[in-house]
């Protein structure tokens, strides 16, 4: 067992930084066996804090070179190297530090600091790795403008980047070369970036609103120069787009876009300098998939919108997260709904919400959007902090609607421009603007716990009244047994016998909207609508107006209904999602029924032939509800009946419409040139749709045209779309085929190769765990590199329940073993694949045993990382 507990770190605790640092300058030599860093900080103390405090920096791995205070070097008794940092107990008001340090990026395999990937030099510094780099008061609240000089061989580092402008540039001695930065924004050092390396340069400009030219630049290596088209082009629309939404123009005079292969995260916003996982950023038609076209776009977008909502408007603590997380995800997705088809973003978002964010909040990291405490900041990453986050502003946006959410962005801008504050000065601001009271609102910022709306209602045919009662309840969440009721914006639709819109008059209005926005506030109310014509059927929380669940007693004749004429896209999809589950759950619960409800299949066949219905919304009307989905929403899920429940409905779908199937995927190919439009996206998507359950169910043609497919494509979509259905198919043949040529082709590449080993991992075919160990020992593998991990042990244990959750236990035993390597080299990544284990308690007795055994073998290694331990005894604790 460990020696010491991690300490937990508590909001309450907060105190303002006891010295703020106003300038640094920063030099950096680089060699091969390591880099020293020439720190110097002009520090004084903060005014506002207590007096008579000793002077107290971060650090972590550092060996210590050199100090002086005000130019002359500092006796030993004058300070003390702590196991956290440095201390130096006689400092005057203001004065000057300088620390040199010396560390070996060529042996991180953290990946926090500064880090060697694929020859080139890059950093990684939110949350806490600056501390890795040299000694600071690393806290986003300390900002501070940053001056930094890099020095490297000029042959093997032709590329030196930092923040800001470049400002000065030269050769040195012994082939060396340097280049200095500047950046005139002051910023916690968590933004501070560096890029050494021999990287290829792509250029372009942007014009902004006010006329400056603004150099863009992207710098990948060599082999990746053609795949830089997208993310520049995104990052165009991203900028135009700032500026016409919020009125946020750029303000340096460069932006950079760094490539990188090995990185934790997906990209970092570091100002100026945004430092991106390969995978989030390069692209061509014939390497990434229509998903990864989108995903770029928008993480493109949402770095750089943090040049506002994060960079120049920072957090004052890392409680305080969600600030720029949620409300950058919300501005994202924003974007990604003006570019594409809103309805359908909106049920990504959605389905991302409700499966994965659901399961977090009922589990034992459950935790606040504002979480009250943490161990590891890093494991607070997390689908609350930035999906449920990104739900709250939406809600404040409906709310005060578009009008009145502009005022409030522009007031928090303008108010907090150059500061660190918190989720509460968000809030405020929005308040100040709009003139809303928001004060219960707030709770959705400090109660954890997805809440449950309940719903009941009643016609009365002789007064024509409608009576709606809605009831609202927080579950219990760890250290939060009882919850206050939150302010629910619940919109609302009732829909006729025509499938019109009927009007939504309360007493006394004279007003009668088509649709409205409920603010439920009280545990429970009611709503009576009057001159209601005949009995509806309502359409509730429409396009998922809170991130809440929803109950109601549908039957399926009212969700076929809704299926077909709300007038609301989403809910529209939702019917048809509810249908799916009950169906599928149906099946769960009578294991001796052994047909579909024919209506499903009805309902299916008119979607696979409905031409004039939006084809984007009919390709996510075709998908059924995931097994992750079911099982979220099972009390004690049964992993394996769940899967095969499931897989019937799915075979019997494909065995019935199977014709229509064919008609499908015949109207929706195309062989034009790539185009990533909604429309074209919509064709590929129903196209390869078609064609997974026509090989689910084994069918001859199917198995002709996917191997047509596979031979014939023009783009990674259909490629890898005709290669994952036959590697889930039973023809053992051509998918082995298909997976040589596939690997032939692309072996040079990474992100195509993490695709491939991805596909694999995830094939639902049963007894899958003996190929996917044998990928980790294929050549293309790298233990050090966070996506090929991701790529096959998160793959396997995120998205093949079935195999992974094998009742003798074999799924969790692997995951666990990976788990205790990792721990060393990479506990941030570690600790993000102990999640599949987590919420053992909501499985049934067959699988809760062997995830717990798992997670107390994890828990039991000497001298575990924090980031695992907190994930792993939160989980047991419960
Ligand atoms: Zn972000």
């Amino acid at each position: 067992m460990r020696t010491s507990q991690p300490q937990t770190i508590y909001l309450k605790d907060y105190k303002v930084p006891p010295f703020l640092v106003d300038h640094v300058d920063l030099r950096f030599e680089l060699f091969e066996e390591g880099a020293r860093v020439y720190n110097s900080m002009e520090i004084r103390r903060n005014p506002d804090a207590e007096s008579g405090q000793s002077l107290e920096l971060d650090g972590e791995g550092l060996e210590l070179e050199g100090l002086t205070l005000n130019g002359l070097p500092l006796a030993d008794d004058d300070f003390e190297v702590t196991s956290g940092g440095l201390r130096v107990d006689k400092v005057s008001d203001k004065f000057t530090l300088g620390v040199v340090t010396w560390i070996l990026p060529q042996d991180n395999t953290r990946l926090e600091g500064l880090y060697k990937s694929s020859g080139m030099f890059c950093t990684q510094c939110e949350a806490e790795g600056f501390r890795w780099i040299t000694y600071f008061p690393d806290r986003p609240d300390v900002m501070a403008r940053f001056r930094t000089r890099v020095e490297a061989d000029k042959a093997r580092y032709p590329v030196l980047l930092s923040n800001g402008n470049d400002v000065e540039k030269g050769d040195l001695e012994d082939g060396r070369h340097f280049v200095t930065w500047e950046d005139p924004f002051p910023k916690p050092c968590y933004l501070f970036a560096l890029v050494a390396g021999d990287l290829a340069e792509k250029k372009d400009t942007f014009t902004t609103q006010s006329g400056r030219e603004i150099d863009l630049r992207m710098y990948v290596e060599p082999r990746n120069a053609a795949k830089c088209d997208h993310a520049l082009d995104s990052l165009k629309r991203s900028m135009r787009w700032d500026e016409q939404i919020y009125g946020r123009e750029y303000d340096l005079d460069i932006f950079m876009i760094v490539a990188v292969d090995d990185f934790n995260m997906g990209a970092m916003e570091n100002k100026g300098l945004n430092i991106f996982n390969s995978s989030c950023v390069l692209a061509t038609p014939d390497t990434a998939t229509d998903l990864a076209f989108q995903r770029i776009e928008a993480i493109v977008a949402h770095e750089y919108f943090h040049n506002w909502s994060g960079n120049r408007v920072t957090c004052r603590d890392w409680f305080q997260l969600s600030l720029k997380e949620g409300f950058t995800v919300f501005r994202d997705s924003q974007f990604s709904s003006d570019m594409g088809s809103p309805t359908v973003k909106r049920i990504e978002d959605a389905t991302l919400l409700r499966t994965a964010q659901f399961a977090e909040d009922s589990g034992p990291m459950a935790h606040p959007v504002r979480p009250d405490s943490y161990i590891e900041i890093s494991n607070f990453y997390t689908l609350t902090v930035y999906e449920k986050g990104a739900e709250v502003v939406r809600m404040i946006h409906t709310l005060l609607g578009e009008e009145d959410f502009r005022k409030g962005s522009d007031l928090y801008f303008e108010r907090h421009d150059g500061q660190a504050v918190t989720t509460d000065d968000f809030v405020k601001a929005m308040e100040d603007a709009s003139g809303r009271d928001l004060t219960q609102f707030r709770r959705w910022y400090q109660q954890a716990g997805t809440p449950i709306v309940d719903v009941s209602d009643a016609y009365d045919p002789d007064a024509k009244t409608y009576t709606l009662t809605l009831r609202q309840r927080i579950p219990a969440t760890p250290g939060q047994e009882t919850k206050q009721p939150q302010h629910i914006p619940f919109a609302l639709g009732l829909v006729g016998e025509h499938g019109e819109d009927l009007p939504l008059k309360l007493q006394g209005e004279d007003d009668a909207p088509a649709q409205r926005v409920l603010d439920l506030t009280d545990e429970q109310q009611t709503f009576v609508f009057h001159d209601v014509a005949a009995q509806p059927v309502p359409s509730l929380l429409r396009g998922f107006s809170a991130p809440v669940k929803v109950h109601y007693p549908w039957t399926r004749d009212q969700l076929l209904f809704l299926m077909s004429h709300d007038s609301d896209g989403f809910n529209r999809w939702d019917a048809g999602q509810r249908l799916a589950v009950d169906v599928i759950q149906s099946m769960v619960d009578e294991p001796q029924e052994r047909t579909v409800d024919p209506r499903l299949v009805t309902a299916f066949r008119q979607l696979l032939s409905d031409t004039d219905l939006d084809q984007a919304l009919v390709a996510k009307m075709l998908q059924l509800p995931s097994e992750a989905y079911l099982i979220e929403l099972a009390d004690e899920a049964d992993v394996q009946a769940i899967h095969k429940a499931r897989t019937r409905v799915l075979n019997q779908l494909a065995l019935e419409l199977r014709d229509e199937l064919v008609a499908c995927y015949l109207r929706n190919r195309e062989d034009g040139p790539y185009e990533p439009t909604p429309q074209a996206i919509a064709r590929r998507s129903l196209k390869n749709t078609a064609l997974a359950w026509l090989l689910h169910i084994n069918d001859e043609e199917g198995r002709m045209l996917a191997r047509q497919q596979f031979e014939n494509a023009g783009n990674m979509t259909d490629q890898s779309g005709a290669l994952r259905a036959l590697v889930n198919s039973e023809f053992e043949e051509d998918r082995d085929t298909a997976l040589a040529s596939f690997y032939d082709r692309f072996r040079e590449d990474p992100q195509v190769v993490e695709q491939w080993f991805a596909i694999q991992a995830s094939s639902v075919r049963a007894g899958t765990l003996p190929a996917v160990e044998a990928l980790l020992t294929h050549e293309a593998f790298d233990w050090k590199n966070p996506n090929k991990i991701r790529s096959v042990i998160g793959a396997f244990a995120g998205q093949n329940l079935a195999n992974f959750h094998a009742t003798d236990g074999s799924g969790y035993r692997f995951l666990a073993q990976h788990i205790l390597s990792l721990d060393s080299s990479n506990p941030q990544i570690a600790a993000r694949l102990v999640s599949p284990l987590t919420r053992w308690r909501n499985y049934s007795q067959a699988y809760r045993d062997g995830m717990r055994a798992a997670l107390e073998q994890i828990h039991a290694k000497p001298d575990l990382s924090k980031d695992v331990y907190e994930v792993v005894h939160k989980s047991l604790k419960g």
